[in-house]
């Protein structure tokens, strides 16, 4: 049995992928345009590039053709991991559900793979939740709320060391929460008063706007500069968007009483102008036995999605 696994990263602009060794650790990670938009055959296609170009260079440094024990794939969109089929996903991809992932993948690295290899697919925020969950924030905890707050809202669940996937494989997904401040806001889901509608970059930028906010701002992170400068309604701005996080969170604790809470992505990047009033929405939600439910930043940053990907091959 090789000592190697493949793991990947397939977002909706660039795909990431890396060896990885038992210790999950990604070596010499590579990246490339994911080139979603040309559909299934083009995303596949990067796949199988990234792949040869650092079995190559193992096989140069290691003198042997090198296969690989596994691959574990985490990508943007809906996903039966059951089966390895992405089921929906947004038009940044084109002609993306339905298509067969891990079979597709297992027949383009044929050479590659050992008998009886795994080829594990799963959604990148579930990947993200599985690399902090086991190696990051919530490392040596049996459960944690993993929720990745950036231009969008994604989360993972995990409890008894075990990804919850849900009936419809939309298991955790927060960021459809009904959430009280979000009413006047449309959710890209369609629906009005979600929490993505408010809590995601897009939806705090919106928010802004219609605060009556400075309309030559174009973006989040224009708003988190607008408001280091002194803007108050861009700090109202985001006070309100990082209190609807915590307001999900307080609900989603009540009915996941996870051991620990990670918060990752780009908004909360933003510091304590984000984090304060989350904390604060949490705390004042929150049922008195979840009060001191750790709430921590992600330890991994871009590594977690890989490090989840490549746990996910060798224990599958
Ligand atoms: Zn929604």
């Amino acid at each position: 049995m090789p000592d190697l696994v493949l793991a990947v990263d397939i977002g909706g602009t660039k795909t990431a992928a890396a060896l990885a060794g038992r210790d999950d650790v990604p070596q010499g990670t590579l990246v490339a345009p994911s080139r979603a938009g040309e559909g299934p055959d083009a995303v596949i296609d990067t796949v199988r590039a990234l792949a040869e170009r650092l079995l190559e260079t193992a096989d140069e440094k290691s003198g042997t053709r090198t296969t690989l024990a596994g691959v574990g794939i985490g990508t943007a969109g809906v996903v039966d991991a059951g089966a390895g089929t992405i089921v929906s996903s947004t038009d940044t991809f084109a002609d993306w559900p339905g298509t067969r992932l891990a079979e597709r993948v297992r027949a383009a690295l044929a050479g590659r793979l050992t008998d009886g290899a795994v080829v594990a697919v799963q959604n990148d925020v579930d990947a993200h939740a599985a690399g902090e969950f086991r190696h990051g924030a919530a490392a040596g905890a049996s459960s944690a709320l993993v929720v990745a707050v950036g231009t969008g809202i994604g989360a993972g669940v995990i409890v008894n060391g075990l990804a919850v996937r849900g009936a419809h494989h939309v298991g955790g997904e927060l960021a459809h929460l009904p959430i009280r401040g979000a009413d006047h806001l449309r959710c890209p889901c369609g629906r009005i008063g979600h929490l993505e509608a408010i809590g995601a970059g897009l939806g705090l930028h919106r928010h802004y706007l219609s605060l009556g906010g400075d309309g030559t701002v174009t973006d989040t992170r224009g708003v988190a500069a607008a408001a280091a400068a002194g803007d108050a309604l861009a700090v109202q701005a985001i006070a309100d968007s990082a209190s609807a996080v915590g307001r999900a969170l307080a609900g989603a604790a009540a009915i996941i009483d996870p051991e620990r809470i990670v918060v990752t992505g780009g908004v909360p990047q933003i510091g304590d102008l984000w984090w304060q009033p989350m904390l604060a929405a949490y705390r004042a939600e929150a049922i008195d036995a979840l009060q001191n439910t750790p709430i921590l930043p992600g330890a991994l940053g871009d590594d977690a999605p890989l490090r989840g990907a490549a746990a996910s091959a060798w224990r599958n």
